[in-house]
């Protein structure tokens, strides 16, 4: 029987991994080698969405997904559902949002089309004439999440059920005894025994499989997010225009990133991180063309995010047929997931097998 639970990691994972074993009656460790949401849920843009995520078993645990933060967010307010606009100014654009429209629509999803007079009534400090005159897609269901304090949340919720959360102390092996999970052994050398282990290590996931002999393949990306000074500039939800996406950060502050900016990432041989001033300018650029009234608004911080993505994209949920007691909850799209797969992980862990909704999901398809 399941008792004792060391969960790995203390991102958005981590935290809904723990809240939902403690609630579920069971004893949680959380171990995190810095900082709860010290890592990729502190950089992310945790924008909360099932837009065009395939295939439909992948749809569906996003949609289940959105739908379990709207419950948990009646106990807080770190849940803003005000809808996504998205839009798109070449041909091959277009064509490509038509398709993800078209797409969603047949599951159900909400998406329509507006225009330009619609969107201004919406965002009434986005200039006209950065908008097209129709063609603007909108996902009403959709929003953002501010994933710390959503951690918070979690972890205080698990703390208050009796939960452990260490920080600043990497999990650096793990026991096995009779090919079973046994114990964690920790950088301070603290061993603590356990009845099973969940890796929730987001990014670094693959190195903490590798302590149990699996091989966990990820192909991790870097992402450079732009956070402005606050400015009385009136966004109210998540846009992806084709220069630039944003959506607000809390006290007037914005959250600004592009797909190119990515690339503007480098990370030396010793692993320090560097961003090209250049892309971070153009961003800024970028969001102040949709947005006029961000005038010279200064940059509060530049913060790089490093995508915990299995090799074929899809999360990896659920326990390890060949090392019993080890478990596994990582994806990209956590921000969107991790309330909602987090629960149906540690409800695993506690016996209630969840065989038809984590199959498409499991370890063994690797
Ligand atoms: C630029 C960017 C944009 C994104 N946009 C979105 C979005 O719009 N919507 C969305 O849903 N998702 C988005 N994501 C993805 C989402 O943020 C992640 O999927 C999610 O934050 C991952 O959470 P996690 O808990 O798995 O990982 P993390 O938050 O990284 O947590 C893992 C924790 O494990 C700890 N750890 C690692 N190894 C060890 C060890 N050996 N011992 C102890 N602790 C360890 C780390 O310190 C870390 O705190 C984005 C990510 C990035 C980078």
């Amino acid at each position: 029987m399941v008792e004792h639970v060391v969960v790995i990691g203390a991102g958005v994972y981590g935290a809904a991994v723990a809240a939902s074993l403690t609630r579920r009656g069971a004893r949680a460790t959380v171990v995190d080698s810095g900082a709860p949401a010290g890592g990729t849920s502190g950089a992310t843009f945790s924008w909360t969405n099932s837009c065009g995520k395939e295939p439909r078993a992948y749809h569906d645990l996003s949609v289940a997904s959105m739908e379990a933060h709207r419950r948990l967010a009646t106990l807080g307010d770190w849940y803003h559902e005000g809808g996504n606009l998205e839009w798109a100014d070449d041909d091959a654009g277009r064509e490509r949002l038509r398709g993800k429209v078209a797409g969603v629509q047949s599951y159900g999803y909400e998406a329509r089309w507006l225009d330009r007079a619609d969107v201004l009534r919406l965002e009434p400090d986005m200039d006209p004439a950065a908008l097209p005159e129709d063609g603007i897609a909108y996902f009403p269901r959709e929003g953002w999440v501010e994933p710390t304090r959503l951690v918070g949340h979690l972890l205080a919720a698990a703390a208050s059920r009796g939960a452990e959360v260490v920080r600043g102390d990497a999990v650096t092996a793990l026991e096995t005894g009779s090919g079973a999970v046994r114990a964690v052994r920790l950088a301070s050398g603290r061993e603590i025994d356990a009845d099973a282990v969940v890796n929730c290590a987001g990014p670094r996931a693959a190195e903490v499989a590798a302590m149990v002999g699996l091989s966990l393949p990820m192909s991790n990306t870097h992402g450079v997010l732009v956070y402005t000074a606050p400015a009385a500039v009136w966004v109210s939800r998540v846009v992806h225009a084709p220069r630039v996406h944003l959506r607000p950060d809390g006290a007037g502050r914005l959250l600004l990133h592009t797909h190119d900016g990515d690339s503007a990432v480098h990370v030396s041989d010793t692993g320090d991180i560097t961003v090209d001033r250049s892309a971070v300018d153009d961003v800024v650029a970028a969001g102040r063309a949709l947005y006029p009234g961000l005038g010279d608004t200064a940059v509060e911080s530049v913060r790089v995010g490093e995508r915990p993505i299995p090799a074929d994209g899809l999360p990896v949920l659920g326990r390890a047929e060949a090392v019993p007691g080890f478990h596994f909850a990582v994806s990209h799209s956590g921000a969107t997931l991790s309330v909602h797969a987090g629960d149906l992980v540690a409800a695993e862990v506690l016996g209630d097998d969840q065989g038809g909704v984590l199959a498409p999901f499991r370890f063994e398809r690797f």
